[in-house]
This record gives C-alpha cells, sequence and structure tokens, in this order.
C-alpha cells in the first residue's frame, strides 16, 4: 500500500501546495498522521508555556487524484484507524465551554483498544478523523470546518465510514489529520484524546458530481448531512434543511412527508461547539430510505 508518512505535513488547504503522493481513482492508501498538537505533548504534565501553539492541527498531505477536476466529488472510505500508544489532552480556560482553572496538558495511555483515563476509569476506543479535507479555491487553515471538509470533528467519522467531498481544485488535493482516539457530541473542553494515528482510506472519484450535499457521510447504518456556521442556530437548521431536499431528491417523498419523517427518525445533533465554526449534522437511518 502506498504511504504518506507523518512528516509529511501542511498545517493548511492550498493549491500552492506540492501534493506528496498522486494515485488513481480506487486506490488505497496510508496517511500516517500526526496529533493535532504535532506531538508535543511528549509527557504527561507538559507546561503549556512550552507547546507552540502555531503547530496546532498539522495535516498530512496533500494527496494528488489523477483526473479529479472541479466539479467532481471525491469518495473516502475510511477502512482503519490505527490509535498509538497514547492520546493526549490540553484544557485551559477560554478555550471551550467550561471554567478550568489553569492550563493542563496531559497524555494518557492507550492499550489493546482502551484509553486509561484518571482515577481508574477506561474507555474503550471509537477512532475517527477530526480533520479531513479537500483544498478549496481559496486557501484556508485547518482551524476550521467548512464546505471543503476541514476541521470538521464528527465522531461518526470513524472506521466503516464514507465521507463525500466536493473536488474545487484539480487533484483534489486531500489532506487528513486531527484523529481521535475518542470524542463526545460537542468536543465541549476544545479537544478529544487526541493521538497520532495510521489511517487508511479507499479515494475514489465520481465524475461529474453527484446530487449528494457535501461534506456528506455515510456509515453502516446511517446518512448524515453536515453543516458548519458561526451560530448553532444557523449551523442546525441549514444541517437538516439539506437532509430535508436531499431526502425529497432520493425518495420521491413530499416536502411534508419528508418533514414528517425527519422530524420521527432524524436526529439533529450538535458535532463541534469549538471551531470558529460551530458544526451540526442531521442523522438519518438507512432502513427508512
Ligand atoms: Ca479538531
Ligand atoms: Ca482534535
Amino acid at each position: 500500500m502506498k504511504t504518506i508518512t507523518k512528516d509529511k505535513i501542511r498545517f493548511g488547504f492550498d493549491a500552492s501546495f506540492e501534493p506528496v503522493l498522486t494515485i488513481n481513482p480506487g486506490e488505497t492508501v496510508c496517511f500516517e498522521t500526526q496529533d493535532c498538537y504535532a506531538e508535543q505533548i511528549d509527557y504527561d504534565k507538559k507546561e503549556f508555556s512550552l507547546l507552540d501553539m502555531k503547530r496546532n492541527n498539522p495535516v498530512t498531505g496533500p494527496l494528488c487524484v489523477n483526473d479529479a477536476e472541479p466539479g467532481d466529488v471525491l469518495k473516502v472510505e475510511i477502512q482503519d484507524i490505527i490509535p498509538e500508544d497514547h492520546g493526549s489532552m490540553c484544557v485551559r480556560l477560554g478555550c471551550g465551554v467550561y471554567e478550568v482553572e489553569g492550563c493542563h496538558c496531559r497524555r494518557f495511555p492507550i492499550r489493546d483498544g482502551v484509553i486509561f483515563f484518571d482515577e481508574g476509569v477506561e474507555i474503550p476506543v471509537r477512532p475517527m478523523i477530526g480533520v479531513i479535507g479537500t483544498c478549496p479555491a481559496t486557501p484556508c487553515d485547518t482551524q476550521s470546518p467548512g464546505p471543503h471538509g476541514g476541521n470538521l470533528d464528527i465522531r461518526d467519522l470513524g472506521i466503516g465510514s464514507t465521507i463525500f467531498l466536493p473536488v474545487s481544485v484539480p487533484g483534489a488535493l486531500l489532506a487528513i489529520g486531527d484523529c481521535h482516539a475518542v470524542q463526545g457530541d460537542g468536543e465541549t473542553a476544545i479537544c478529544a484524546m487526541e493521538m497520532s494515528a495510521k489511517v487508511i482510506v479507499k479515494v475514489d472519484l465520481i465524475k461529474g458530481g453527484t446530487d449528494i450535499p457535501t461534506p456528506f457521510i455515510e456509515t453502516k447504518d446511517a446518512i448524515f448531512t453536515t453543516h458548519a456556521d458561526r451560530s448553532l442556530d444557523a449551523a442546525s437548521v441549514t444541517a437538516a434543511r439539506k437532509m430535508h431536499r436531499y431526502l425529497i431528491r432520493r425518495t420521491g417523498l413530499t416536502d411534508a412527508q419528508a418533514s414528517m419523517l425527519l422530524s420521527l427518525v432524524g436526529n439533529l445533533r450538535i458535532s463541534q461547539v469549538v471551531n470558529p465554526l460551530k458544526g451540526c449534522v442531521m442523522e438519518f437511518p438507512k432502513k427508512y430510505l
């Protein structure tokens, strides 16, 4: 399998960045990713002042996909996410929703699929990707989610899920980083269990695009529309309306029927409230499609 090693990192999505690997559609690639701190928390309780926060959220890549042109859609199937042996977190006042005294940079062991948190608390890993995106026409950083994907922090982006992303520049220029060993909805303390990981993805191309409203996620049991905005109100309404329009197109339900069905079995969820744009997803069970 072709691999992009974790020294090939960038701190943005920019079409001027030289691709580090070029593949044909349908190939499988391993992205070795660094955690969101660029692996600077190299021991437990490291002093926050020693971290260079300009090195936040590195992404591995970019990957060029042959034949990908603006208007196409990239289909990225997440086949595996293999954690390293520890995760890191950093919490401090002013970041996240909680009132926390001081700055706390921590490291926790991960072994045999279990995170060993404090006080004997053990949490099963549920690995996921925080940042995954194609390059937008206008360069951007890796801090915010947007139409290109980016810092989505959607906990459903785990093993076995597929994400559909827009192609905005030739080659698509896919990049991945910021993996989490586990994350709750909201990512409320500003970070998840941040980890370096090996991410194995199969990358396909849908020429001429689809009617899927990207970024769009499919798991074994559900589909998800997504939206990010400055306010949660706007993010939630737009994510829900994207699913409503998609259901009408895909199923032939009337607008009234689709709205009723979504109100019955759809779940409008907060994905994160801590990035520059806040994110919501509308989750719909595939068994009703
Ligand atoms: Ca993130
Ligand atoms: Ca993160």
